[in-house]
C-alpha cells in the first residue's frame, strides 16, 4: 500500500532536516511512539503501539536510514514485528524537503507499506485510514515539535563522520525482526479463555475491571471470529447471556422505545413496537446477513464493533438513537451522532457496557432503508436509511459504509412539500454527503464505487419513502 503526504512548516529547510533525523523529535511526534533509541551510525529501534478498535497492537521497528541528501532527501527503510510476532511490516519511505523561501519548508513524504499476519487480515483499506490519520497528527507535532526549545537534538552522524562506532547492542540486534517472522502455527496457538456468567451489569462491570485481556461477549458472531483470527487476545470471556436487563424491547412511560443491548437482530426485525419512523431499524435488523447471524449477533454487539458496513448505523442516526451505558464511574448516555470516533472506534470504554439503545416514541410517519452488498447475507457496500419527522415533515437521511461513521447533513436535509420538489433538494443534499465521504477501498468495492453509490441508493430510499406513504393512504 503506497502512503504519500505533505505538509509546511515555519522553519528553516536545514533545520527541518537536522530535526526531520532527529530521534528525540520523531519520539515525540510519531503518534504511540514509545521509544527510539539508536543501535548504530544509521539504525534505530523504535516501539510503536497501534490501536484500532478492540485491535492493539505493539510493534518493535528498526529504522535503517538508507540514504541521505542533506538538506534535500532522507530514505529509510522500517522492518518490524509486533510483541507476539502475530503481524510484520515492512516499509521503504522517502521524505524530501522544498525551500519555499521566507524561511518556510515544504515536507513531502511517501512510504510503499507492507503489513502481512493479524493486522493485514484486519483490512488494507482500514490500516490506509489509520496511517493516514498518523500521518496528520505527526505533521501537526512535528509542526509543534520543532518550534519548542525542549526537544533534545540527539546529533545524527553518517559513516564518514564516525570514527569510533557505536557498537551495537547484541541482545538488541538478537531481536531485531526479520521480514517474516511469523510462526506458521501462530492461528492455531491456543490463547487460554475462560468465560464467566454475571447476572448483575455491575458484577460485569467488576469482571471487566479484573483483568486486562477481558471483553463482553454478547453472541459471540464476531468476538469469537476476531479471537479465533488471531486479531483479539481474550483471556476472559464476560457472556452477557444471564442479565436479564439487557434483553428484550419495552414501551418505556414515557412511550419511548427502550432496546436492551442483548436484544438479537431477528427479536428487532419482527418487533412489533418499532412502527412508523422508527420502522427503519426493523428493516436495517432484517437485512443484516442471514438468519444464523440473526439470531446470535446483537444491538449491543453490532454498535461496540461499530463496522462501518453495519446494517444498524446509518438506521440508528436518523432517528436520533441514544445509547445507555454502565460502567464504574457509573451511567451515562450518548446521542448516535457522538458515538463513532474513528474507524472502529467508539466513545466505549474498555470497563463499560451498552446496557441499552433508546429510541424517541414512535411518530406516524414512514421510513425506509436501503443496502447494496455483492450478494445477498453480505455486509453492505453502502447504505441508506430515510425517515421523516412528523411534525414538520423534515426528511432525515444517512448514507452508511462511506466513512467510519454514517454521513449526514442535517443542514441541507429538506421538508417534505410533495414529490416534484424533492428532486433539486435530494441532488443538493446527495452533493454535500459526498463532499463528506470518507469511503475505503476492500474486497467488497472501491472507494470511488461506494461514491457513486450514494446518489443512487438515496434516490431508492425515498422512492421506497413515497411507495410507503402512498400505501398508507
Ligand atoms: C458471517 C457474518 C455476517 C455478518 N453480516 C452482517 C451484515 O450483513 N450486517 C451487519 O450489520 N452485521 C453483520 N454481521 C455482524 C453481526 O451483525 C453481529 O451482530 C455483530 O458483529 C456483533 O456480534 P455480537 O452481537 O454477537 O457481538 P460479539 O461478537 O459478542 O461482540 C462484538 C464486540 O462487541 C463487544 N460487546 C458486545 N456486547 C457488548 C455490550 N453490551 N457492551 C459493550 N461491549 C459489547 C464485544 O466485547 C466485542 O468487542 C455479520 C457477522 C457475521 C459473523
Amino acid at each position: 500500500m503506497k502512503l504519500n503526504g505533505q505538509f509546511e512548516i515555519d522553519a528553516s529547510r536545514d533545520l527541518v532536516f537536522k530535526q526531520i533525523i532527529n530521534p528525540g523529535l520523531m519520539a515525540e511526534c510519531i503518534p504511540g511512539c514509545e521509544v527510539i533509541e539508536r543501535i548504530d551510525s544509521t539504525r534505530y529501534r523504535a516501539v510503536v503501539v497501534v490501536g484500532m478498535g478492540v485491535v492493539k497492537a505493539r510493534f518493535d521497528l528498526v529504522v535503517a536510514i538508507t540514504s541521505e541528501d542533506p538538506p534535500f532527501e532522507v530514505r529509510s527503510q522500517t522492518t518490524g514485528v509486533e510483541g507476539a510476532r502475530a503481524s510484520s511490516l515492512v516499509a521503504e519511505n522517502r521524505v524530501w524537503l522544498t525551500d519555499l523561501g521566507d524561511s518556510k519548508t515544504r515536507v513531502e513524504y511517501e512510504s510503499e507499506v507492507n503489513v502481512t499476519g493479524r493486522l493485514g487480515k484486519f483490512g488494507l483499506g482500514v490500516m490506509r485510514k489509520y496511517l493516514e490519520k498518523i500521518g496528520v497528527r505527526f505533521a501537526e507535532n512535528f509542526k509543534a515539535g520543532i518550534l519548542s526549545a525542549d526537544i533534545e537534538v540527539i546529533p545524527h552522524k553518517t559513516h564518514e563522520e564516525e570514527s569510533t562506532p557505536i557498537q551495537s547492542d547484541p541482545e538488541l540486534l538478537e531481536t531485531t525482526p526479520t521480514a517474516h517472522p511469523i510462526p506458521e502455527n501462530f492461528e492455531t496457538q491456543e490463547q487460554n479463555s475462560s468465560v464467566c456468567f454475571p447476572e448483575t451489569v455491575e458484577d460485569a462491570v467488576r469482571l471487566l475491571m479484573d483483568e486486562v485481556h477481558s471483553f463482553p461477549l454478547a453472541g459471540g458472531a464476531t468476538l469469537v471470529a476476531m479471537r479465533n483470527a488471531g486479531l483479539v487476545r481474550v483471556e476472559k470471556y464476560i457472556c452477557l447471556e444471564r442479565i436479564e436487563t439487557l434483553h428484550g424491547i419495552s414501551v418505556q412511560d414515557d412511550g419511548r422505545i427502550r432496546i436492551g443491548a442483548m436484544t438479537r437482530h431477528y427479536e428487532v426485525a419482527d418487533s412489533t413496537v418499532l412502527t412508523g419512523n422508527l420502522a427503519v431499524i426493523r428493516q436495517a435488523a432484517a437485512a443484516i446477513a442471514n438468519m444464523p447471524v440473526r439470531n446470535m449477533g446483537t444491538m449491543g454487539g453490532a454498535l461496540a464493533h461499530a463496522d462501518p458496513a453495519a446494517d444498524y448505523l446509518a438506521a440508528l442516526a436518523v432517528v436520533d438513537a441514544e445509547i445507555e451505558l454502565f460502567g464504574p464511574r457509573g451511567a451515562r448516555t450518548v446521542g448516535i451522532g457522538e458515538w463513532i470516533l474513528n474507524w472502529y472506534e467508539t466513545c466505549l470504554n474498555s470497563d463499560e457496557l451498552i446496557k441499552a439503545i433508546h429510541l424517541p416514541p414512535p411518530a406516524e410517519s414512514y421510513s425506509s432503508y436501503r443496502k447494496v452488498a455483492r450478494v445477498s447475507g453480505d455486509y453492505a457496500v453502502a447504505t441508506c436509511a430515510i425517515s421523516v419527522e412528523a411534525h414538520h415533515q423534515q426528511v432525515r437521511i444517512a448514507i452508511g459504509g462511506c466513512g467510519p461513521a454514517p454521513l449526514r447533513d442535517p443542514d441541507h436535509e429538506f421538508v417534505l412539500r410533495g414529490e416534484s420538489l424533492i428532486d433539486d433538494e435530494l441532488q443538493s443534499l446527495v452533493k454535500n454527503l459526498i463532499t463528506r465521504a470518507d469511503p475505503i477501498d476492500d474486497v467488497r468495492g472501491s472507494a470511488e464505487y461506494r461514491i457513486r453509490l450514494i446518489p443512487r441508493l438515496a434516490q431508492d430510499a425515498v422512492t421506497g419513502l413515497l411507495e410507503a406513504q402512498a400505501s398508507s393512504s
